[in-house]
């Protein structure tokens, strides 16, 4: 039976918490008010501006790197050293490593894109956390704990607004006593912000066919942990970057070693999700890259604080698909907006979600919310110097990814010349098709744990996912359906199986899927654990088969980070 359900007008409601909305909500409301207080022409009174956050409190699922290059942070908040911003540190020192195994060379130059003085290492939860204070401040209204489950559209095939999930159902999807149905939030206008692989954005973007002409989407898997050290060892600020050890050349990613304040280091590794060794576990790279002696002497006699996990939108500017459409916007992460050659995406982010906040004010002004004074969006977004740059090096991605050294020397090039070397545009196919069979790559269906590049997890300086999960803070309701919706079991249990070995297993960084096997009758059972879930994304990036879909769970589930 179809529950009743609240419906709530707001003006201009942006989905997802993130820094991108939370600079267009801050950015909107301050435009608002200048307007206002200047008394020329229609005042703009009571505009209500909401956002819909799925973590427990705003920063909750917020994760980056991160270094923010400041250009578009300075605008929003001039006043932000003032205001105290929760910096770690100014970049004064960095460098570049290339790794093997028990070796380090250091890079005699810092390429320029990643130069990174003047800009700031920050926690993303942090900022994100101390940004939603200043937004609410304006009279934004912040909802958090609620995610948005389905797009609502007029019968005009407007978007009109999203409706949040349910609370209160149990596993069978039956309701319990504490069942509370999801509201309908009806917007002018709808901004969609929900981070890297956005679950309605996907749909938004295939519903309007937003991709056309576009080149699929690629990301990273980013793992990262935050340590408390022992004094001295690093400065706030201090970042190293690092190329090389654990991935192999055919596997593109890289390290990040950032100083923070108060003796703590952030550290991390990214995996390019278009690799094609199906026993590639990006966490596990993670672990070994610790174990390098660089690494490992860094965290000597430090402990672990935090864990975390995300997906980053890496495919570049051809990636970017067309971000306006009836009734609303697309910002942020959900727009592929990253420059991956600087390894950065909270500087464009934050613009995408200003650009969208000047083109919301004109349309109040004018009280024209038609498609194409909502595509204003996109005009401004082109001409500005961020996207510029995201077109200078709009191959990056496409050109690592066929291969470091090569991938090193194109985008070299480009940086000299430009942009275009190797044409305008360089092809590229969907993560999950990249996949190839163990044969392929070992010469074996069952290569050794030795080749795979196996290790035990010693507890100190290496640990499992679910040890890690721990440290994420992650918690869900347990008596909910699983948010992990695999469309076919069977191709889990044969096909997968026989071709893959199933690697959901291994790329999924917090030990969700697990196959069970009967010794008896040898029947294989899948096993979600969906309460470790840290809403990564990958899974719905990578399954060979795009078997799983990621739903948002009950509101409030997911991480709880701070530090991240
Ligand atoms: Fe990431 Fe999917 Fe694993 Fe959740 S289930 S942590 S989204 S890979």
């Amino acid at each position: 039976m179809d529950a009743e359900r609240d419906v709530m007008d707001v003006d201009v409601l942006f989905v997802g918490g993130g820094i991108a909305s939370l600079s267009g909500a801050l950015h909107l409301s301050n435009l608002i008010k200048a307007h206002n207080s200047k008394g020329e022409g229609k005042k703009l009174d009571e505009v209500m501006i909401a956002i819909l956050e799925k973590g427990a409190y705003p920063g909750a699922h917020g994760i980056s790197g991160a270094i923010m290059d400041p250009g578009a942070f300075k605008e929003l908040i001039p006043d932000f050293l003032e205001k105290g911003a929760p910096l770690e540190g100014e970049v004064k020192k960095e460098s570049i490593y290339f790794l093997t195994k028990n070796f380090k060379f250091k890079s005699p130059i810092t390429p320029p894109p990643l130069n990174n003085h003047g800009n700031y290492v920050i926690s993303m939860s942090r900022m994100n956390q101390w940004m939603a204070g200043i937004v609410e401040e304006n009279g934004v209204n912040i909802f958090a704990g609620f995610s948005g489950t389905e797009i609502l559209y007029d019968d005009n095939d407007r978007v009109i607004g999203v409706r949040t999930g349910d609370k209160g159902i149990d596993a069978k999807g039956d309701r319990k006593s504490n069942y509370e149905p999801g509201i309908d939030l009806h917007a002018k206008i709808t901004v969609f912000g929900e981070g890297s692989r956005g679950n309605l954005t996907k749909g938004l973007i295939d519903h309007f066919s937003l991709d056309k002409d576009r080149i699929p989407p690629g990301f990273e898997l980013g793992v990262k942990e935050v340590w408390e050290i022992k004094e001295g060892k690093i400065q706030p600020g201090e970042v190293i970057h690092t190329m090389g050890y654990p991935l192999k050349s055919n596997t593109f990613g890289g390290g990040f070693i950032y100083g923070m304040k108060n003796n703590m280091v952030c550290l991390g590794h990214l995996t390019s999700l278009d690799y094609a060794d199906p026993f590639i576990d990006p966490h596990r790279e993670f672990q070994k890259f610790k174990l390098h002696p660089m690494i490992s002497e860094l965290l000597k006699d430090g402990k672990l604080v935090q864990y975390g996990a995300k997906t980053a939108p890496v495919g570049g500017f051809f990636s970017v698909p067309k971000m306006s459409f009836p009734g609303g916007l697309i910002i942020g992460d959900s727009a592929n907006l990253f420059n991956s050659q600087k390894i950065k995406g909270i500087n464009i982010v934050m613009r995408s979600g200003m650009l969208a906040a000047q083109t919301i004010f004109e349309c109040l002004i004018n009280n024209d919310f038609s498609v194409a004074k909502l595509s204003g969006y996109e005009k401004t977004m082109a001409g500005c110097k961020e996207v510029k740059d995201l077109y200078k090096v709009r191959n990056f991605h496409q050109a690592m990814t066929r291969g470091l050294y090569f991938g090193m020397t194109i985008s070299g090039m480009q940086w000299i010349l430009g942009g275009s070397v190797i044409g305008e545009r360089l092809s590229a196919d969907p993560d999950h098709s990249h996949m190839k069979k163990p044969m392929d790559i070992y010469g074996t269906d069952a290569p050794s744990d030795e080749a795979i590049g196996d290790i035990k997890y010693d507890g100190k300086l290496t640990f499992d996912k679910e040890t890690d999960v721990y440290y994420s803070g992650t918690t869900h309701e347990e008596a909910q359906p699983a948010h992990l919706k695999i469309k076919d079991l069977d191709i889990c249990y044969t096909k997968c199986a026989e071709n893959y070995h199933n690697p959901c297993v291994r790329f999924c960084p917090a030990s969700v899927y697990e196959i069970e096997i009967d010794e008896a009758t040898g029947k294989k059972t899948m096993k979600l654990n969906f309460s470790n879930c840290v809403h990564c994304k990958t899974c719905d990036v990578k399954d060979p088969y795009e078997n799983i879909t990621w739903v948002p769970p009950e509101g409030g589930g997911g991480p709880k980070y701070t530090m991240m």
